[in-house]
């Protein structure tokens, strides 16, 4: 054949390192191997959790530290005595359960006198048990217990016959308040409760310990804080800020102010100090009941917009 003549721009071809891409993929298919081989070790043998709570005391102990290992249950399933790691109901927001098999599928297993027994016999591993007394929980009616349960107000003693209460119980109408009112905290619920107060005619002084009122937990509602701070001069509240209550005594609460010691005449001191997560019930339940959910002020104390994202995420959930 005749070459072309004239200008040749056709490019060289470059030679290839057959060696140095055996040993690329060499060491890729090396890499490879020795990350699936890691994968398999620690999904099968080496995943960790930790043990929450008390029941499997006094094997395991609660925060404990365990390896899981999931190889096992290829070869076999689970019988009695075994303790095994799971998911309540496969759920993947839970944390790990970790148990004691008692019965497999087909056992009979009752609680009687505080002993477990099993298909009639004795299961020893088990210890002593508490009787069931909620039966109503106990019972397999459910697939799953939401508790919101609220909130409690935190209080803290001002002395022998001092005449404390919550915001909460003066709104509700629980305790009947007298004409002399000191509101200790003024937060929101302190605000409106010392103006609903302050409007039905009583004497109302609010106590703060920071500088302003409703300092604490912001933002709030502009439209309600604005029209609070308004409205409690127009209302003729005292304000006492930068001020600690300390005692009550004969008719008096003594208060350490900016300016020195007050002392406030009052017949009902109301305690408006924030509110604790009331989640006794939930912590109760928490090893008994397999899908359990805690929301609202519950599990974290807030307010209804909050309440209502929490069960419309457990609901959409369930
Ligand atoms: C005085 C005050 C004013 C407030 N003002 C506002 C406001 O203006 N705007 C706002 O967004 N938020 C406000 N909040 C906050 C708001 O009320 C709460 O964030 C909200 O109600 C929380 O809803 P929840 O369903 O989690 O709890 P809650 O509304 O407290 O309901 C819990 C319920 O569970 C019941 N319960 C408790 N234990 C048990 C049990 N063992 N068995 C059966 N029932 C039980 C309680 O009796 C209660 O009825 C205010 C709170 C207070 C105290």
């Amino acid at each position: 054949m005749r070459r072309k003549s004239g200008l040749h721009f056709g490019r060289e071809k470059k030679k290839v390192n057959i060696p140095i891409i055996k040993e690329v993929v060499t060491w890729i298919i090396e890499i490879a191997i020795v990350l699936g081989i890691a994968f398999v070790f620690v999904y099968y043998i080496g995943l960790r959790t930790s043990v929450v709570g008390q029941s499997m005391m006094p094997v395991l102990t609660n925060k404990q530290e365990i390896l899981i290992n999931r190889f096992i249950y290829l070869l076999t399933d689970p019988k009695p005595n075994d303790i095994i790691v799971f998911l309540p109901n496969g759920n993947e927001k839970s944390h790990y359960y970790v148990k004691r098999v008692v019965g497999t599928p087909g056992d009979t297993v009752q609680i009687k006198e505080g002993i477990v027994f099993v298909n009639g016999e004795p299961f020893e591993e088990a210890g002593e048990m508490d009787a069931i007394l909620d039966a109503e929980l106990a019972a397999d009616g459910y697939d799953a217990v939401v508790v919101a349960t609220g909130s409690t107000a935190k209080v803290f003693p001002l002395g022998e016959g001092a005449p404390v209460c919550t915001a909460s119980d003066i709104l509700t109408g629980r305790v009947p308040c007298g004409d002399r009112t000191v509101v200790v905290g003024g937060g929101l619920v302190g605000c409106e409760t010392a103006l609903w107060l302050a409007q039905l005619g009583k004497k109302v002084t609010i106590v703060e310990a920071l500088d302003r009122l409703m300092a604490v937990n912001r933002p709030l509602c502009h439209a309600n804080s604005e029209m609070l701070e308004r409205l409690i001069p127009f209302h003729g509240i005292e304000v006492l800020t930068s001020a600690a209550v300390k005692s009550w005594n004969a008719g008096s609460l003594q208060v350490e102010a900016v300016g020195g010691s007050r002392e406030l005449p009052s017949d009902t001191v109301i305690l408006s100090v924030g509110f604790r997560e009331e989640d006794s019930l939930y912590r109760a339940l928490e090893r008994t009941v397999p899908e359990l959910y805690l929301l609202g002020d519950a599990r974290k104390v807030s307010n209804i917009m909050y309440a209502v994202w929490d069960a419309f995420e457990v609901a959409n959930h369930i």
